[in-house]
């Protein structure tokens, strides 16, 4: 069994609350049965996201004390830009609050019925394309759909897709190709070099311009230095800048490879578009050198960002998903295999195959993973990205998967060694594990705010055993 070698020490320890099973089954009856609006305090172990969770380092505290908070060319900025360029070589660089905003401010180029393809959209991405009368489309290879292939590249684009893509609505309704390194939608999958080099080539010979969702850029050019041939001698900052050198922009989430509990970047070689995301930039985050930041946020991402390419840090982590991974190996519980980059990817369509997809068997998954263990994770299936018919019915996802995601150097093996003991619980009653329907759905992002109630059938089921958990 491999252990993972944390390239850290522990300085400040924040106090996690131990609940009962009693407390956390109320807890969830009181926020309607969805995760979301569940108290945070009464989560043990919380992977709902990896983003802006992750612990800072000494060097980023120190950093935030050098915040230059100058409303205009603030010496912060500079840091921040410097590093971006750095790492991408982009040319502009916009600072914005999160990585939404720098999609919401790159979405101001879509016109009602453009096209955007992308490997995956992540919920955020499409519903920005969405709203602005967009059409998100996901073209994703084959292998990244096929829950049992061990392929080592999931998160490619599918070339002949995206070149039927462009034969078929034309480029001139396709602004710009997005590709999502590593795949968040599609189970943390990395993109291969060799995948954005051809679509980079392909969308050359039509002047379409490529932009990365870059969340986790520095994972995946771990990916790429141990699986792809010809990176083994390579940094992952040369990596990095490779990646980056067949894009024409990008987006990023700084509560992801940012190392930072806020923030995000929109960045882009193109003076005119430079021009315009400003001006957009100015209306909605602020002036274009803190762009809804603070000074002491800037710094503390130009350091994180670099921090995430250091390859120590890298490996540690990929060994705490390869770790449960293993034990999950061991009790044979379905996930999305190969293991992604942040996060474990429970695999709730063949966890529950009693529950059908129309009762939404990842919610089942995540509120039990929550009783047995006030583990709270996250559904991305039918729930997140189910649609409609013309009629309104519900057209299911492809996958039904529960993600767990890792916050960046916050658990220690002990945690991982609960987690694993948490499902191996559930999944031993899986089959008392009961489905949901959905009582109250907003129009966007339904998966933050619905409530839910246990399907009648099966609520006498939900096992409630008396039993104190996590001390
Ligand atoms: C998190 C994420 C976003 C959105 O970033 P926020 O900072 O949450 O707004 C976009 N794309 C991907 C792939 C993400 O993981």
């Amino acid at each position: 069994m491999k252990s993972m070698v944390p390239p850290f020490r522990i300085k400040v320890v924040e106090p996690a609350k131990v609940t009962t099973r009693e407390e956390r089954w109320q807890a969830l009856k009181d926020a309607n049965m969805n995760v979301f609006l569940l108290d945070a305090e009464d989560c043990y172990i919380d992977l709902l996201t990896d983003s802006g969770t992750g612990a800072m380092s000494t060097r980023q505290w120190a950093a935030l004390m050098l915040g230059d908070e100058s409303y205009a060319g603030s010496r912060s900025f500079k840091k921040f830009e410097e590093t971006i360029k750095t790492i991408t070589g982009i040319k502009h660089v916009l600072p914005t609050h999160q990585g939404r905003a720098a999609e919401n401010i790159l979405a101001t180029i879509v016109k009602p019925g453009h096209v955007i393809p992308n490997n995956s959209h992540f919920d955020t991405t499409r519903a920005n394309i969405e709203f602005v009368g967009g059409k998100a489309l996901n073209l994703l290879c084959e292998e990244g759909l096929d829950m049992g292939s061990e392929a080592p590249f999931k998160g490619n684009m599918d070339l002949e897709k995206l070149e039927a893509c462009i034969e078929e609505y034309g480029a001139e309704q396709i602004p710009f190709c997005m590709i999502t390194v590593t795949n968040n939608t599609g189970g943390g999958q990395p993109v291969s070099m060799e995948n954005i080099r051809a679509v980079k080539a392909i969308l050359a010979q039509h002047d379409i311009p490529l932009i990365i969702d870059a969340c986790r850029f520095a994972e995946n050019a771990f990916f790429i230095h141990e699986r792809e041939e010809g990176y083994q001698d390579k940094t992952l900052l040369e990596i990095a800048q490779e990646m980056f050198s067949y894009a024409d922009g990008a987006t990023m989430s700084c509560k992801k490879d940012g190392m930072a509990n806020i923030g995000g970047f929109l960045i882009c070689n193109d003076d005119a578009w430079a021009e315009h995301f400003r001006n957009a930039l100015i209306l909605r985050e602020g002036f274009p050198t803190y762009g809804g930041l603070a000074g002491r946020d800037l710094e503390v991402i130009a350091v994180g960002l670099m921090e995430a390419l250091d390859y120590d840090y890298q490996a540690y982590r990929h060994s705490c998903v390869e770790y449960i991974a293993e034990k999950l190996d061991e009790m044979g519980v379905p996930y999305l295999r190969p293991v992604g980059g942040h996060a474990i990817y429970l695999d709730a369509k063949a966890f529950l195959q009693h529950i059908p997809q129309s009762q939404y068997p990842g919610i089942g998954l995540v509120n039990a993973l929550y009783i047995e263990g006030g583990v709270r994770g996250v559904e991305l299936g039918s729930v997140m990205f189910g649609s409609k018919d013309e009629q309104g019915n519900e057209i299911p996802s492809e996958l039904e998967l529960v993600r767990l995601a890792i916050p960046r150097r916050v658990y220690t093996q002990s945690h991982f060694d609960y987690l694993v003991q948490v499902i191996g619980e559930v999944w031993k009653n899986r089959f008392v594990v009961c489905g949901y329907k959905m009582t109250k759905e907003p129009p966007f992002l339904r998966h933050f705010t619905c409530h839910f109630e246990a399907v009648e059938a099966a609520r006498r089921v939900i096992p409630l055993r008396v039993r104190k958990t996590g001390s």
